[in-house]
């Protein structure tokens, strides 16, 4: 495993980390989920993602649960929360149990606390920006949560450039404690926003990234290439409807055919390829992965050895076949 610097900051993360979304306290029985931690950081992973909203609370528990049994110590390891959506989501929640204000940014961070069963989290995410609540009130409200030592950085996940660098500029007015991490989405499928959008951030304020669907939710596995209809999957669940429809398009489909073909070529199954393809980017602080089976996590580790075969000559050929590189302004 190789670690990498969270951005500017002297955290180091694993390439490879895991996250809870959808699986634990959800689609996977909690024996599974701590097979999966197991193997992973056994591996060398020493980051586990997880948010309020997973499972409507149920995944830090399960996760909480888990680190509690494993009895790593505490200085070996960094455990994630993210605010924003509440505990029953954007609708069901009263107003001061969602959004970015200090209340809820605080009561969050206390709820997760005692789900996860530890004394501070590690990194602590604003999941979405909220129009709703100044940005000077959630950058304070996150400062005061490290000074009081119950986070150690704070980020955000899903902003724009530019709510990041307000974010920036409010610390650096008020003399405060600026994000540390932003938390994407990035795959081969999904890339302006990494690729271009934050270019500069990663220059100018050393930002580092956890980046999240790097298999696009298991499309960029081929799984469900050649007419396969798999139901015993994460785009088979009930109320992820919206999800299949956006990723399983026929232009994904027919790329992720050329894509593996490419990739049968190196010896590579497709998940480890589309996994060492994001590996290659070194804005990526660490890759989150996610899985339903053990088999896939151990499958996919062997995205760290699969980073060599992915030369120049391959990427070009891989940026042919995507044909989607973003566009850079031209000035
Ligand atoms: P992926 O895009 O890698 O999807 C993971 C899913 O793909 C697995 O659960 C499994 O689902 C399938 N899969 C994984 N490996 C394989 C394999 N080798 N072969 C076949 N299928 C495979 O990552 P996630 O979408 O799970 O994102 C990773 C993490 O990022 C999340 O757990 C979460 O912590 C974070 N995240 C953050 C978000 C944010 O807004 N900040 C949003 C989303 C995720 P199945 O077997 O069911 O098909």
């Amino acid at each position: 495993m190789e670690y990498r610097r969270l951005g500017k900051s002297g955290l180091q993360l694993s390439e490879l980390s895991l996250g809870s979304w959808l699986t634990f306290g959800k689609q996977i029985e909690n024996d599974i989920a701590e097979e999966l931690m197991h193997i992973a950081y056994d591996q060398g992973v020493n980051f586990f993602d997880n948010a309020e909203i997973y499972a409507n609370g149920e995944s830090e528990i399960v996760m909480g649960e888990i680190l509690k049994k494993a009895n790593w110590s505490r200085d070996s390891y960094v455990v994630s929360s993210k605010v924003f959506f509440g505990i029953q989501g954007l609708v069901d929640s009263k107003p001061t149990q969602k959004g970015l204000s200090r209340k809820h940014v605080t009561e969050a961070c206390h709820q997760a606390l005692k789900r996860l069963q530890v004394e501070y989290l590690d990194l602590f995410f604003c999941h979405r920006p909220d129009k709703e609540t100044p940005i000077e009130e959630t950058v304070w409200a996150m400062h005061n949560l490290i000074t009081q030592g119950k986070i150690l950085y704070w980020g955000t996940s899903e902003w724009s450039a530019q709510e990041i660098m307000e974010a920036h500029m409010v610390a650096r007015q008020y003399n405060l404690i600026p994000p540390t991490m932003e938390q994407p989405q990035y795959n081969m499928l999904h890339r302006d926003k990494f690729e271009v959008e934050f270019d500069q951030l990663y220059k100018n304020v050393g930002m580092g990234t956890t980046i999240w669907s790097p298999l696009a939710s298991g499309v960029l596995s081929g799984k469900y290439n050649g007419g396969a209809k798999p139901t015993d999957t994460r785009l088979g669940i009930e109320g992820l409807e919206w999800l299949k429809d956006k990723t399983i398009t026929s232009e994904n489909l027919a790329r992720i055919d050329q894509l593996n073909e490419l990739a049968q070529g190196l010896n590579l199954s497709m998940p480890v390829f589309a996994i060492a393809w994001c590996l290659k980017n070194p804005n990526v602080s660490t890759v989150m992965l996610g899985a339903s089976k053990t088999s896939q996590l151990v499958e996919n580790f062997s995205a760290i050895e699969a980073k060599s075969k992915l030369t120049p000559t391959v990427m070009e050929e891989i940026e042919k076949i995507l044909n989607n590189t973003p566009i850079r302004p031209n000035f």
